[in-house]
């Protein structure tokens, strides 16, 4: 079965660790917006530059640049039978775009990871990624060099509290109206962030599982 997935919460909610592995466990790709988009920075392309500004203040990129820049990622092959959406749609305009884009595939699956502010100003202050290939290193470790290529870790640039502040304000005011968007469908679900990531992750499986009846391929 195709299982198009998108993951919704708040920023440091652990949609980009839990969507790492469930596109590994799902064999489908992991798309994840901010990853794309820090590339575009990094290799100072002209998306790069236009949207440089607009993430180190913690605003949103426009809906029609992000859109064509998530388009053209599904259109690629490998997202034929099922992907994985990370941090898009992050407003109402951009889910409305992507129900157009995906008329006559399987139905949006939608993992609402929910947590409360107070845990994400925590979790966001002590978060650091891989200064080399922008990986985050794991909650539960406590290394000074990136497990997977050794680059060193630092905080993100745009985990500075008052980014965070501004961060978690888009995130109330044009993110979560996605919350009621999807809410009433038959393949939304809820978890809970605030546990250990393993426990989020049998939590993910269990709820998809009762949505389609197969956890995973
Ligand atoms: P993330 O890694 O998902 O927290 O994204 C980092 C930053 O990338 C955000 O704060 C936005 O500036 C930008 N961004 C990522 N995804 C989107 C999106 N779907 N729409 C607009 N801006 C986005």
């Amino acid at each position: 079965m195709e299982l198009n997935v998108v993951m919704l919460g708040p920023p440091g909610a652990g949609k980009g660790t839990q969507s790492a592995r469930l596109a590994r466990l799902w064999h489908i790709p992991h798309i994840s917006t901010g990853a794309m988009l820090r590339d575009a920075v990094q290799s100072g392309s002209r998306l790069g530059l236009e949207v440089k500004a607009i993430m180190e203040r913690g605003g949103l990129i426009d809906d029609e640049v992000i859109t064509r820049v998530v388009q053209a990622r599904l259109d690629r092959p490998d997202a034929a039978n099922g992907f994985l959406l990370d941090g898009y749609p992050r407003t109402v305009p951009q889910g409305l775009a992507l129900d157009a884009y995906c008329a006559g595939r399987s139905p949006l699956t939608v993992v609402e990871i929910v947590l409360s502010e107070e845990d994400v100003l925590r979790r966001l202050a002590a978060r650091m990624i891989c200064s080399e290939c922008g990986k985050n290193s794991q909650d539960d470790q406590d290394y000074t060099n990136c497990v997977d290529c050794g680059g060193s870790l630092v905080p993100r640039a745009d985990d500075a509290v008052d980014v965070v502040r501004k961060r978690l304000e888009v995130y109330h005011l044009q993110t979560a109206p996605l919350v009621e968007f999807y809410g009433a469908r038959p393949t939304y679900c809820r978890v809970n962030g605030a546990q250990l990531a393993d426990a989020v992750t049998e939590e993910i499986l269990a709820a998809v599982k009762r949505i389609h009846g197969t956890p995973a391929r």
